[in-house]
């Protein structure tokens, strides 16, 4: 058996209410060198996401409490991008794409193949944890952004964002399109309570536009609606 990526204990929280299978992947888990936590019921999945980070979840689709996908719905609704497998004996292909599209990496059907559920666990811990710089990077127009260094190489230089404007570009870059008001961009970028009247964001969209607009008084990319407020347009 080949050990984890770079030896490191992947925390993986398996759903499953069925015993014997439970019992047979944490043995198999443990011998792959995971640190497993497992529970059977969608209510003990939800309070341990909440106290706990994982790596991965396992999880089962009917389970004896209610649906695993509310486990799941869960996890994307607290913006967590844990890697999820869905273990299932639903195996219509409506199933798949319902599953797929509330944000399952990866989706199995009972009964599976041991060895193929391992290698499938591996191959999402090692994409969510081996590639930062590829996930890392994000560009638009001629800017590079390495959001985790807050570097950014731009037509006008290199340049290394304060924490906070790395936590702004990040949230407008996860929001592509949209329009967000200033009250959220304070609440989510600097846990600021959003009756607090202030002209932060717009000085620091200004800094955007300076520094990534070819033009920063005709700007393109992060775009400004009167009494509303801005939004990004990669
Ligand atoms: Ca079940």
């Amino acid at each position: 058996m080949n050990l984890p990526l770079k030896n490191k204990k992947h925390k993986v929280l398996l759903v499953e209410d069925e015993e014997h299978l439970r019992e047979g992947l944490i043995f198999s888990f443990m011998r792959e060198n995971y640190d497993v936590c497992s529970c059977s019921t969608v209510k003990k999945a939800i309070s341990l996401i909440k106290s706990d980070d994982f790596d991965l979840v396992i999880l089962d689709l009917m389970l004896s409490d209610g649906d695993g996908s509310d486990v799941l719905l869960f996890i994307r609704g607290q913006n967590k991008k844990t890697p999820v497998i869905i273990l299932s004996a639903k195996n219509s292909s409506q199933d798949k794409i319902k599953g797929l599209s509330a944000g399952v990496d990866d989706y199995l059907t009972k009964p599976f193949v041991l060895e193929e559920l391992l290698l499938r666990m591996k191959n999402l811990l090692r994409r969510s944890f081996d590639e930062p710089e590829e996930k890392d990077l994000f560009e638009f127009s001629r800017n590079k952004i390495y959001l985790r260094e807050g570097r950014c190489v731009t037509a006008k230089g290199e340049i290394f964002l304060t924490e906070i404007e790395s936590k702004l570009l990040a949230y407008f870059i996860s929001n592509p399109g949209r329009i967000i008001d200033r009250s959220e961009l304070l609440s989510e970028v600097w846990g600021v309570g959003a009756s607090i009247r202030t002209r932060t964001v717009d000085i620091f969209v200004s800094r955007f536009r300076k520094y990534f607009e070819e033009d920063a008084k005709l700007p393109l990319h992060f775009k400004g609606h009167r009494g509303q407020g801005y939004s990004f347009h990669p």
